[in-house]
């Protein structure tokens, strides 16, 4: 487990939409963790998906961040400059034998997995647990279509003893190891890069925390599934394995997390109808 001197997280938005409570409440636990201990905060726009991303966003996201008196390093590390980055650890997963080429629609996931002969289909950190239909296809027959999957199987094979990670965050405080069966079972062959971007947000996110030092990741309850894909895939790069702070989401009155559509919620919103940064923090209960 990474531990080094220097304390050092990051907060990392995907532009696509205004910095809600959600947002604000996440960005401002990693500072104080940060401040607390004379540590680092770092700022990561997580752009890989064009589509979405909107620098405009980019500019209301630091804004808004600046506003609620958060400092960090600039320029923030974007992701979409880094895609040749991506490629790269991509090409190693692939030397190593751990992927393949998958030409499945989500209609022809769900197909496979209605088939009689199938098990209950299981809901995985990235949806539906892939059935496996394209394992074994080679990456030679990769098509323009294709995504490219880990076989997470040949990926548990190769590690052999699995690693773990510490968590410090309130409701899975605590060590926490990898179980395979878990993996294989509910997780599955997870897709490490999307046919429309190349990429994927799990390779992104292991490449650019072991490329700014993380030690800590602070991030909401609803990645703490994700977090085993993210451990294995950095044991599988002999990447550092950081601690990991997963936080309370701030949900709205029917009891649902935030989303970008809240726009009543988004930090801009409140500050028009005269809020200060400090009722910010109120109203996130911090
Ligand atoms: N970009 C992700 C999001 O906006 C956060 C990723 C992370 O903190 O690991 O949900």
């Amino acid at each position: 487990m990474a531990e080094t001197g220097v304390y050092r997280t990051r907060f990392a938005p995907s532009p696509t939409g205004p910095l809600h409570l959600g947002h604000a409440f996440s960005a401002l636990t990693g500072f104080d963790r940060a401040q607390a201990c004379g540590g680092e905060f770092l700022l990561r726009i997580e752009d890989i998906d064009t589509a979405r991303s909107r620098p405009e966003w980019e500019t209301q996201i630091e804004t808004d961040l600046t506003w609620l008196g958060l400092a960090w390093p600039r320029p923030a590390l974007r992701q979409s400059l880094r895609r040749q980055l991506y490629a790269a650890v991509l090409a190693k997963l692939s030397g190593m034998g751990l992927t393949y080429p998958c030409r499945c629609r989500r209609g022809d996931i769900r197909a496979a997995l209605s088939a009689p002969q199938t098990s209950t289909p299981v809901a995985g950190p990235d949806g539906l647990v892939y059935p496996g239909t394209c394992r074994g296809r080679s990456l030679a027959e990769t098509g323009p279509e294709d995504a490219i999957r880990l076989d997470m199987r040949r990926a548990l094979d190769r590690l052999g003893a699995l690693p773990g990670f510490r968590e410090t965050g309130p409701a899975h405080a605590g060590d926490h190891a990898l179980d395979a069966s878990t993996l294989v079972e509910s997780v599955g062959d997870v897709i490490l890069a999307r046919r429309d971007i190349g990429t994927s947000y799990h390779v992104a996110v292991v490449v650019d925390d072991a490329h700014q030092g993380i030690t800590e990741v602070v991030r909401g309850n609803d990645l703490f599934e994700a977090t085993q894909i993210h451990v294995l895939l950095q044991a599988l790069l002999g990447f550092p394995i950081p601690r990991y702070h997963h936080h309370r989401l701030i949900l709205d009155e029917n009891g649902k997390r935030l989303a970008k559509r809240d726009a009543a919620r988004a930090v801009a919103a409140y500050r028009a109808d005269g809020a200060t940064p400090a009722d910010i923090r109120t109203l996130v209960g911090l």
